[in-house]
């Protein structure tokens, strides 16, 4: 029997249908894995969502979304003064196109308070969260959080980190290297993507990715790569796993953060490495091949 707890921001999703309509959903990438590990997990396990939202209906129906979903939403916090964060998903030409208004929203207050943070994870086993959850954090915040989360870790239970690097939410990219790098050093596990990795870091390769995580203290280091070979770390041996292949890519939102609750069903439930990874693949093929970030399983 497992208890996870994944921190972030879940915002509310507004996708065009036509050019009046506009279909309401709600997403993020914690929420994301959270929602998928609740479909994966066995009943027994629980799988808990923390954020903040507001006091408002749109709050409340957000809430509301994560019950129905099957995730445990009984320690997220209540700001009267602000309200959930909003996104929209224009089509313009084929092409998806995303605006934000993120910048205020409730979600960003999440470790204000020290206790409310010591208080879910109380009874947990695992805590998940990324870099999306610390950039969104102002900086005292992101402290309390990530040495709350070295407490939780000392006692045992298992901290896992997907760093999602995304600059434009951070004031500024070295300050992103930076904490990006000290969550590392608190977390068990690290799930990176080549890809932006690359980008952000320099890395000249997937090994390289894994190196600078396994130099900051992970046991375990799983480096996604798209369409790529995914590249494993385990306390010092390194090995290849193809992903699965896809016949038509649709649509690759929530890719890493599927891919990541595949793994870590998979893992808890006492799989080895290269089996977690064959099912957080499998599971990542089904929802590339699929629109949108929550796909119904097969
Ligand atoms: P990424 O975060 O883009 O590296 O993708 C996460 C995971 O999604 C990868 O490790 C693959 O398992 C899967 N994935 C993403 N893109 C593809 C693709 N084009 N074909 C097959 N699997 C993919």
């Amino acid at each position: 029997m497992s208890r996870i707890v994944a921190i972030g921001e879940c915002m509310v999703e507004m996708a065009s249908k036509d050019a009046d309509t506009y279909r309401m959903g709600f997403a993020g990438d914690t929420m994301n894995t959270a929602w998928y590990l609740r479909r994966l997990l066995d009943q027994a396990d629980t799988v808990e969502y923390f954020t903040a939202v507001g006091t408002d209906a749109l709050s409340d129906r957000m809430v509301t979304f994560l019950q129905d979903a099957g995730l445990e939403t009984d320690h997220i916090l209540r700001r009267p003064d602000v309200s959930v964060g909003l996104y929209t998903i224009q089509l313009q030409e084929g092409e998806r196109s995303f605006s934000y208004w993120r910048g205020q929203s409730a979600a960003r207050s999440l470790a204000q308070d020290e206790r409310a943070l010591i208080s879910v994870l109380t009874h947990a086993d695992m805590a998940y969260f990324s870099g999306i959850t610390l950039a969104i954090l102002p900086e005292n915040d992101r402290n309390t959080l990530l040495q709350v989360l070295a407490d939780f870790r000392k006692k045992g239970a298992k901290v896992i980190f997907d760093p999602n690097l995304r600059p434009k939410l951070w004031e500024d990219e070295e300050t992103m290297r930076r904490v990006v790098m000290e969550a590392a050093s608190v977390s068990d596990m690290v799930l990176p993507s080549h890809e932006d990795e690359a980008l952000w870091f320099g890395d000249a390769d997937p090994a390289a990715t894994a190196a600078r995580y396994a130099d900051h203290g992970s046991s375990w280091v799983i480096v996604k790569n798209g369409a790529g070979q995914i590249l494993a770390w385990e306390n010092g041996n390194l090995s290849l796993h193809d992903p699965v292949a896809v016949s038509e890519v649709i649509d690759t939102t929530a890719a890493g953060d599927s891919f990541n609750a595949g793994f870590i069903a998979s893992w808890i439930t006492g799989a080895s490495v290269a089996g977690a990874i064959q099912s957080g693949a499998g599971l990542a093929a089904q929802v590339v091949q699929s629109r949108g970030a929550l796909v119904n399983l097969r």
